[in-house]
């Protein structure tokens, strides 16, 4: 039977979530919406050593600014329940018990020291079938001496018993057909005593039988563990539900070589995170996409085609679109240079196309903060509209547009140089009667009469209109100065044009 697409991401709340988990992220959405199925939110929160308070509703956070939506998770509930691997404690018990009662896994009391000692001693010492006979387990000691110890609350671990010498063959959905003899795996822990909870490898595969998952589909890092996988899917006599693999291809640095790292990212100047983090042990604040001003649609476009490619030349695509022509088909088992510049391009594009009244509902918090008010949001998005082709963050706007909500503190001395001449602030003060007497400030119309006038009197077209866009502005940058006048005060502007002929020596 045709089992239901179901995926999970399950991210270990160890940090804020890496653009790589991100990624995995949003593969994971856009197969599961591509195929009807669901998508599952789970929390693999089993090592208390490593958790780390804020990191789970971080990812709850970025997933949701990324616009990636969870079916089945600790918020959204859900018939597999809990979704948080340390409300599951009970489930796994029984679990492990299953093992032990099938012989297929072995309880180990070797202490720390004492498996120092076997590494010590044994050169690349590995606890498999070569060395759990000369251990402290539960095959080598009587049964009652067993019994006894966990009477007596020693503490202890669960080994999984790997039979020695057998091909596993997993087949990967990217990599194709990956086989590696089990002798050299060991017998990994699956349990431990002193905290009662599963390791990582037992909780998840357990829920991912139990949460009916179809596709497991993570970072390359995580194909080591898939043998391990297959080989516990079978010792439970699940192997007919035995999810697809799909290990995606690794993030790598934009230059030189190997895995791109948070330090790529501090060096070269761009996020490796989503949102901003503040590191409750350090202190440290490390930067986000979206609070440097990222758009989310285009982040998600951005991280969608590193590794996957939609066999078409197409490149801007929405969420939609990405879920309409996705399949691990066209995703490449080469790594992915994180080229962060395509990044900053795919953002530009964005702003392009977002409706200006849009932009300015994201540009209002800049605002606030400078503690600018007083600007309809028609202004703003008028004044931003002109200022967006020069773009690409949302910062940029702010650089861009600036002088519309404040009048210039002082001039650029380059520019003022060039264009202001003693004979300058005289032409300044004729040009505020010239609009005064503009009655419709409408674009054309007052480039028409500042146009004839400024020929009229035979003056220097390039020096008078940089003149009095230095006198604006600030500098001579800036969209048509004609745009610029239509949409603020005429009042505003003479008193800017007042103020230079006062200020500029
Ligand atoms: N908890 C693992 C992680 O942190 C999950 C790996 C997997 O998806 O199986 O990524």
């Amino acid at each position: 039977m045709e089992r239901k697409v179901r995926v999970r991401f399950a991210p270990s709340p160890t940090g804020p979530l890496h653009i790589g988990g991100v990624r995995t992220a949003l593969y994971n959405y856009l197969f599961a919406r591509r195929n009807g199925g669901d998508m599952i939110l789970r929390i693999e929160d089993t090592d208390s050593r490593r958790f780390v308070p804020g990191a789970e509703d971080y990812i709850n956070e970025s997933l949701k600014w990324l616009g990636i939506k969870i079916d089945e998770g600790v918020k959204e509930g859900g018939a597999y329940g809990p979704y948080k691997q340390s409300e599951r404690r009970d489930i796994y018990r029984k679990y492990v018990q299953q093992l032990l009662d099938t012989d297929k896994a072995y309880i180990a009391f070797d202490t720390p020291e004492e498996l120092d000692a076997a590494r010590a001693t044994t050169p690349n010492f590995q606890y498999d079938a070569s060395t759990r006979g000369s251990m402290r387990n539960s095959l080598t000691l009587p049964k009652d001496e067993v019994e006894k110890l966990i009477k007596d609350g020693a503490q202890y671990v669960v080994r999984f018993k790997i039979e020695p010498g057998k091909d596993v063959v997993v087949n990967d959905q990217i990599r194709g057909e990956v086989k590696i003899n089990s002798s050299i795996l060991d017998d990994k822990v699956l349990y431990k005593s002193a905290d009662d909870l599963p390791t990582y490898h037992l909780a998840n595969i357990v829920d991912d039988h139990l949460m009916e998952v179809t596709h497991v589909i993570r970072g390359e890092e995580w194909l080591p563990s898939a043998p391990l996988h297959k080989l516990l899917y079978e010792a439970f006599g699940w192997a007919d539900t035995q999810p697809q693999f799909v290990h995606l291809p690794l993030l790598l640095k934009p230059v030189g070589n190997g895995k791109l790292s948070k330090r790529d990212g501090d060096k070269l100047g761009f996020p490796v995170f989503p949102l901003e983090w503040n590191d409750p042990k350090s202190g440290e604040t490390s930067s986000g996409y979206r609070e440097k001003g990222y758009l989310p649609e285009a982040v998600v476009n951005f991280l969608a085609l590193l590794g996957w490619n939609p066999g078409d030349d197409s490149e801007l695509m929405s969420m939609d679109e990405l879920i309409q022509k996705f399949s691990f088909e066209h995703c490449s088992k080469a790594g992915a240079k994180f080229d962060y510049q395509k990044g900053i391009w795919f953002n530009h594009e964005y702003l392009m196309k977002k409706p200006n009244k849009e932009l300015a509902e994201l540009f209002k918090p800049i605002l606030t903060k400078k503690g600018i008010t007083g600007f309809s949001d028609e202004y703003i998005a008028t004044a931003l509209g002109m200022v967006k082709g020069r773009s690409n963050l949302i910062p940029d706007l702010w650089t861009q547009a600036d002088f519309f909500f404040t009048a210039p503190e002082s001039y650029a001395e380059k520019d003022v140089k060039k264009r202001w001449n003693e004979d300058t602030p005289r032409i300044m003060a004729e040009l505020i009667s010239v609009l005064k007497g503009i009655e419709d400030m409408t674009s054309a119309n007052a480039e028409k009469i500042v146009l004839d006038w400024i020929a009229e009197k035979g003056y220097h077209l390039g020096n008078v209109m940089n003149a009095f866009r230095l006198a604006v502005v600030g500098a001579c940058r800036g969209p048509h100065m004609f745009d610029i006048t239509e949409l603020m005060p005429k009042n505003e502007i003479i008193a800017r044009i007042q103020k230079a002929i006062e200020t500029i020596k």
